[in-house]
């Protein structure tokens, strides 16, 4: 999460009324955005990721882990490096919902040399070792997903008991005290509360335990009449998980309209791969994955909203939480996959459609904007709508979905970017560095090749659900487009276009930018390696703005700016791919149900595979020797796990459980077993001890990741007309 306002917070009736207020307000500010942006071009690729972590405190006398209530603590010192050197900072460090976890992120994003890949995981080490320094000997940062034991007895340090009878709690949970809640800035408690309140009850999280031979139902605190659901009730257990996020800029709109849609439908897929919290509150569940969790953990509709009771207050009834997955594509070709029923306000839809937006942006914002504001601050009610758009931001912050849409903040150099967020948290570097590398490269693949993943929204859905079963990556099957063209056509097509415009550009080199092709001319966004088109006018921040969209004049004054995807003009009913009037597939058998392993590895004549498509692209690039290493590895990890050959990190979890001497195949993660786990996951991440199911034979010394790009290849560069990387 980005920095948060300082301010007090108004009470939730306060905030209630004014929720009318801030979605007017808020439409405004997106509209007078839109127009101060739409047009603009050639932002370069930039990218960073975003871990949460947990701290964990071991008593090694008494065999206990503990969550440790220590980020406001850590942060203050984190903080103040920042704050001495702004820009010269290596990560930087944010607070997240739980008193336990801190966020960290690069010092400043990556930018489009394949050599950035190689940068990833010695940063994250380097975040890794930063905190680690601050800690006590018997605390750990760990990127885990979920604290297995978060709301059992006595699961933080110091010890604190949750107070559901006081008025005053924020959560009122029978298990999550609000010690829990990070108490540095009002925003969290504050949430908790107006969740609370606006949905009527206290949020209600519902697993199903997973049925051991010993199991003991009704599972402690079951929902009456479902004995074996594990019941959750308060905003921690969700917003209290770690996820892995990513975010990239996009040259322009267009492309940044097309990357969130080609991307939704990979989000089930990467969260399958990625799945890593099968334990809950002290139970082994039926989940592997905390997306549902998440998403029930701030539901704040009402029961009118739910359905549950014929609306009278309210407008509508919802379908998801404002945590879910997206609910409609935003590019011109995306259109007809928007499949599902998108509520809206048609007042709100009417006013940004008469504000010059054109319906699909106007209906994602719209959908948005159901929501009411639940978390407002005095100091932030009034403001100017033509330079503020903090009310915007409060209701798109609070709309938590799969993929976000993030326009360029007011007056900042920043471009319109994409964020990614379904992955869950590895416990290693390594790991969390591949997925991150993995789907910057697959966006490079994805305007190169122009790859097609549009899939039907409800389709989506259902794989959502499908993703977060018990091993879902070796058990489950997915929707996923059909896509017979091979890699090697595909790779052919990139290389024509390419070199189509390297004769129609006398200084474009064909193996030049990292689009590595004619869809540069597309998508223009990124990335020479030679530097074709970089823009040596600002040394501090190198800008890669490849010609290409300057050669096909993105934009061209259309003032929604979808219509000059270059995709659009090649006649092809679906836009961006050819595939579907390359084959002579039915419409009803584009889509069909592939297993992880085949839509990463490839099923003939279906599909070809993500792993071989990225291979295929990369060897149009230019890559130096220990770049190309790191990835190797990154994507040999990918294609073992997605092949079932390794396990998932939620797999190896219950794996460790099962088989621990005190597990009494009840279903139950006790202290001792919770400890034992935990130590175990210290010593992977400390590279202390190798886990071949989860990461293969010695993957640690494989990596070349280093934590500056090597000033032979920054010379390489520059003598190339590229740019220098700033240490
Ligand atoms: P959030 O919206 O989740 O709060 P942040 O603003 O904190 O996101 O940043 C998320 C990620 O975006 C970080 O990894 C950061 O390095 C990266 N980032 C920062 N600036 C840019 C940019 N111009 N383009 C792409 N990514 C960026
Ligand atoms: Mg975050
Ligand atoms: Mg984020």
């Amino acid at each position: 999460m980005g920095l948060l306002s300082e301010g007090s917070p108004l009470s939730w009736e306060e905030t209630e009324a004014l929720a009318n207020h801030v979605r007017e307000h808020g439409i405004n500010q997106f509209i007078n955005l839109y127009h101060r942006l739409k047009d603009r071009q050639g932002d370069i690729l930039k990218w960073g990721d975003e871990v949460e972590y947990i701290i964990v405190k071991f008593d090694d006398e008494q065999q206990v882990a503990r969550v440790a209530l220590r980020a406001q603590d850590l942060l203050a010192q984190l903080n103040e490096k920042e704050l001495a050197d702004p820009k010269g900072v290596k990560s930087l460090w944010r607070p997240e919902y739980g008193a336990y976890m801190i966020e960290g992120t690069p010092g400043k994003p990556f930018g489009g040399l394949m050599a950035h890949f190689n940068l990833v995981e010695a940063n994250m080490r380097y975040r890794r070792e930063e905190v680690t320094e601050l800690l006590a000997k018997d605390e750990c940062v760990m990127s885990i997903t979920n604290f297995p034991r978060l709301g059992a007895r006595n699961f933080t340090w110091p010890l604190a008991q949750p107070r559901p009878e006081d008025p005053l709690s924020s959560a009122r949970s029978l298990y999550f005290p609000d010690e829990a809640i990070f108490p540095g800035h009002p925003r969290f408690k504050t949430l908790t509360r107006n969740i609370r309140k606006r949905r009527g009850e206290k949020v209600s999280i519902k697993l199903k335990v997973f049925k051991d031979v010993n199991t003991k139902l009704p599972v402690e605190g079951a929902p009456p009449g479902e004995p074996d659901v594990v019941l959750l009730d308060a905003m921690g257990f969700g917003m209290g998980c770690c996820c892995l996020q990513l975010t990239f800029q996009a040259c322009n709109i267009t492309e940044a309209r097309r990357l969130y849609d080609q991307l939704a439908p990979l989000c089930p897929i990467m969260l399958a791969l990625t799945a890593a919290s099968p334990i809950y509150r002290g139970y082994l569940t039926e989940s592997d994955c905390r997306w549902n969790v998440i998403s029930s953990s701030v539901d704040c509709r009402t029961e009118e909203e739910r359905g549950l009771v014929p609306l009278n207050k309210q407008k509508f009834r919802i379908a998801k939480s404002r945590y879910d997955s997206i609910d409609s594509y935003l590019s011109p070709e995306g259109a007809k996959y928007n499949d599902v029923p998108i509520t809206y306000d048609e007042a709100v839809y009417q006013r940004l459609v008469d504000g010059g937006i054109d319906h699909l942006l106007a209906q994602h914002v719209a959908h948005l904007f159901i929501r009411d504001t639940v978390s407002l601050f005095s100091e932030k009610v009034h403001q100017n709508d033509n330079e503020d758009t903090d009310h915007f931001e409060n209701i798109q912050s609070t709309n938590w979905q799969t993929m976000r849409f993030k326009p360029p903040p007011p007056n900042s150099s920043i471009g319109w970017r994409v964020e990614f967020r379904p992955c869950e948290a590895q416990i290693s570097d390594f790991e969390n560095a591949a997925i991150v590398c993995f789907v910057v490269l697959l966006t490079r693949v994805i305007l190169s090749y122009q790859l097609n993943f549009l899939t039907p929204i409800s389709k989506v859905d259902e794989n959502m659900q499908t993703a977060q079963k018990r091993d879902a990556c070796r058990k489950e099957k997915f929707w996923f487009r059909k896509s017979s063209k091979t890699t090697e056509q595909r790779a052919a097509k990139a290389k024509a276009q390419a070199q189509a415009q390297a004769q129609a550009h006398a200084q474009t080199n064909g193996k030049a930018t990292l689009n590595g092709g004619g869809v540069a001319a597309e998508n223009g966004n990124g990335l020479s390696v030679n530097g074709n088109g970089i823009d040596h006018g600002d040394k501090e921040e190198p800008k890669l703005t490849n010609g290409s969209s300057k050669m096909n004049g993105h934009g061209h004054g259309d003032t929604n700016g979808i219509t000059t995807n270059g995709s659009a003009s090649n006649g092809s009913s679906n836009g961006t791919d050819s595939d579907h009037t390359d084959t002579d597939d039915e419409e009803n058998e584009l889509f069909q149900l592939l297993s992880i392993n085949e839509i990463f590895n490839g099923k003939p004549n279906v599909f070809p595979g993500l792993v071989p498509l990225i291979r295929s692209y990369l060897q149009s690039m230019e890559v130096d020797t220990d770049t190309h290493c790191t990835i190797e590895q990154y994507l040999r990890f990918i294609e073992k796990r997605a092949a079932g050959e390794l396990i998932t990190t939620a797999t190896w979890m219950r794996e460790q459980v099962l088989n621990h001497p005190d597990y009494k195949q009840d279903s139950v993660v006790s202290e001792r077993i919770n400890y034992d786990l935990l130590k175990r996951i210290q010593a992977i991440q400390e590279r202390k001890h190798v886990e071949p199911a989860l990461l293969g034979q010695g993957y640690h010394s494989k990596t070349k990741t280093k934590d500056f790009i090597p000033p032979a290849l920054q010379k390489q560069l520059a003598k190339n007309g590229g740019c220098c990387e700033e240490k």
